[in-house]
């Protein structure tokens, strides 16, 4: 175009490109629900700018929050259009090709070590999935405060902007022209996008049209010639209705009526593809698995075929009024902890009397808990006020609150459910029936987000022993197996008062630590603590059901033995000179122990001091 200023991608961006448009990936249709997924953040954006200004919708046709598919089959053109936000040309420049978000380099590597292309979506470059179809794309767009521009790229690196002195004024929003290369064809029929949406798309909250083809029957004047040929045919192929019609015609006024005929003629008018469904207002005992999985994964952005592990799905009355849903998903994201403390994004979407307010809403649950997806809308909070004034809300302190109670209790009940996890081993058949499905699930929720619930106990004090009921570990005793406190508790020894622990690098190390040698013949069982997060874990963790944490490898550790205050006794010399031998800034003190079997002596830390695990890690993490 004349008039088109070029730009190069980024260059992350375009090797991302590249990959697109030379895979081989079999599921192209994700581009699809990227771009309504697209289209649909767009038209969120617009709809919550007009809860303070109604004037920013426009009129007539651009006040319409839809979504318009349309086909071109001749061109091989498919459009996917919005009245949303739209884009200033400084937008286009920016959000398609000059700036790569953190994910693109992840999903760059992910690919190429294998990963499914599926995920697109979560890594923040949905919009690229356009090349697995097209070899040429155009982005029309119209923002409230800039003219209309063309963004445009054949995907060989570069890509410009013009102004659009072309196309048909948009109002406003993004229209996107996908020239489908040949294999792609199948995204020209009608029938392929409807199924599309119906996968994919049906939780969209703004209406989804397609330009279908329709063929109606119209009345044509009959050509007098053929009338008795078309009447017959006509006839032939009728419908009962339009039996009745013709008979009723020749009742009334037959005679007068010019004589017509019947023709099949190809209409086209925009049709609904979605119906909305507002899952969270509905009654949950109407919601299907199948519906509430579908809903997962249109908020996972994650379109395999996995089922999320658990979800709730209530609502709360009294002073604050709202619904939600909370999944746990089916694995963790792919920088849940890598980005743990930079930053502080919630994945639950909150709206406020149906409307998106925001997908970023961080008081809405704690940090740890933020693997969890899900939704929540409230009657309560004002609609029509800026979003920091809404985080300050008094109700959004009630609204967290009941929200952790919720997620502690699903997650409870997904351990609870597990027959893995029960001791009670003879349940009626009935409840056998779907155990298979829900054998060993609380041990893949531990695998992916055991971690959370560790840093739950460390920042959330009010909930410390609701998610210490969550926690689960490998002991001495337990044979490779994870076990519980509770398990562990009821497995305590007659007038053994503390749980003991002992802090490492892994289960090998552990078993053959000096420290267990006179525990293990005394039988009593050691928790294995081997993350480097249980050492801070253990700082917080005091106590539970009024029993101690002991660490076995600290001074301290009280194991029963009447002869101890004789054996102090006589070896008090010894002791006294082995504390001068070794300098006092090297030791503390020099004590007769009974926590030893076969070595004959065991360097421990101080009770309050860091446990030589500890150290180990402040170590690594200095270097
Ligand atoms: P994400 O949607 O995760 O941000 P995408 O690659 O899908 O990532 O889109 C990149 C950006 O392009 C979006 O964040 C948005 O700013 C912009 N964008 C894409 N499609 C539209 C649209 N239909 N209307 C307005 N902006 C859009
Ligand atoms: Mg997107």
């Amino acid at each position: 175009r004349s008039n088109a200023e070029k730009f190069e991608f980024q260059a992350e961006v375009s090797r991302l490109m590249d990959i697109l448009v030379n895979s081989l990936y079999s599921n192209k249709d994700i581009f699809l629900r990227e771009l309504i997924s697209n289209a649909s953040d767009a038209l969120d954006k617009i709809r919550f700018l007009a809860l303070t200004d109604k004037e920013i919708l426009g009129e007539g046709d651009t006040a319409k929050l839809e979504i318009q598919i349309k086909l071109d089959k001749e061109k091989k053109i498919l459009s996917i259009r919005d009245r949303g936000i739209g884009m200033t040309k400084e937008d286009l420049i920016k959000n398609l090709g000059t700036i790569a978000k953190s994910g693109t380099s992840a999903f760059v590597e992910k690919v190429q070590t294998g990963g499914d292309l599926n995920l697109i979506g979560q890594f923040g470059v949905g919009f690229y999935s356009v090349y697995l179809v097209a070899d040429y794309v155009e982005v029309i767009s119209k923002h409230n405060d800039d003219k209309q521009y063309v963004w445009e790229s054949k995907a060989d690196g570069s890509f410009a902007i013009s102004e659009d002195i072309w196309n048909e004024p948009l109002g406003r929003g993004t229209e996107i022209r996908l020239h489908l290369r040949d294999e792609a064809g199948e995204y020209l029929e009608e029938s392929k996008l409807k199924e599309l949406v119906k996968k994919y798309s049906e939780f969209i909250n703004f209406p989804i049209y397609l330009w279908a083809s329709k063929e109606v029957d119209v009345e044509v004047p009959a050509d007098e010639d053929e009338s008795n040929d078309e009447d017959e045919t006509s006839e032939s192929s009728s419908s009962e209705e339009e039996e009745e019609d013709a008979e009723k015609g020749e009742d009334d006024e037959a005679e007068k009526k010019p004589k017509t005929k019947t023709v099949k003629e190809t209409t086209y008018e925009w049709e609904l593809l979605n119906d909305m469904k507002a899952i969270w207002l509905r009654n949950p005992k109407e919601v299907t698995d199948e519906e509430y999985t579908k809903f997962y994964h249109s908020l996972a952005k994650d379109f395999g075929d996995e089922k999320p592990m658990a979800w709730s799905h209530f609502s709360a009355e009294g002073d604050v009024e709202f619904k939600a849903v909370l999944f746990v998903p089916a694995k963790a994201p792919h920088d849940l902890y890598e980005s743990y403390y930079n930053t502080k994004k919630s994945n639950l979407k909150l709206y406020v009397r149906r409307v998106f307010i925001s997908d970023e809403f961080d008081e809405l649950l704690p940090k740890y808990l933020s693997f969890l997806l899900g939704l929540v809308d409230s009657d309560t909070l004002p609609l029509n006020v800026s979003r920091e004034m809404l985080q300050q809300h008094s109700s959004l302190k009630t609204i967290k609150k009941k929200l952790i109670r919720k997620a502690l209790d699903m997650i409870r009940k997904l351990a609870e459910e597990d027959p893995d996890e029960s001791n009670d081993k003879d349940k009626k058949d009935e409840e056998k029936s779907d155990e298979d499905e829900k054998k060993g699930q609380y041990a893949k929720f531990w695998n992916e987000f055991g971690k959370s619930i560790k840093l739950g106990i460390i920042e959330d004090a009010s909930n410390r022993n609701r998610l210490a009921k969550l926690l689960r570990f490998e002991t001495s005793k337990s044979d490779g197996k994870l076990t519980s406190l509770d398990q562990y508790i009821s497995r305590m020894k007659k007038g053994q008062k503390d749980i003991f622990y002992i802090t490492g690098t892994s289960k090998e190390q552990l078993e053959k630590s000096p420290f267990l040698e006179r525990l293990n013949k005394k039988n009593y069982e050691v928790i294995f603590f081997t993350d480097p997060v249980d050492e801070y874990l253990m700082q917080y963790l005091m106590d539970y059901e009024d029993k101690k944490f002991q660490n076995v490898s600290k001074e301290g550790l009280k194991l029963k033995d009447s002869k101890d205050k004789d054996l102090k006794e006589s070896f008090k010399e010894l002791t006294k000179w082995w504390k001068s031998a070794l300098a006092s800034d090297n030791v503390d003190d020099v004590k007769i122990s009974n926590r030893l079997s076969d070595s004959p002596c065991v360097v421990v830390t101080s009770k309050y001091g860091w446990s030589a695990n500890m150290e180990r890690i402040m170590q690594s993490q200095t270097l």
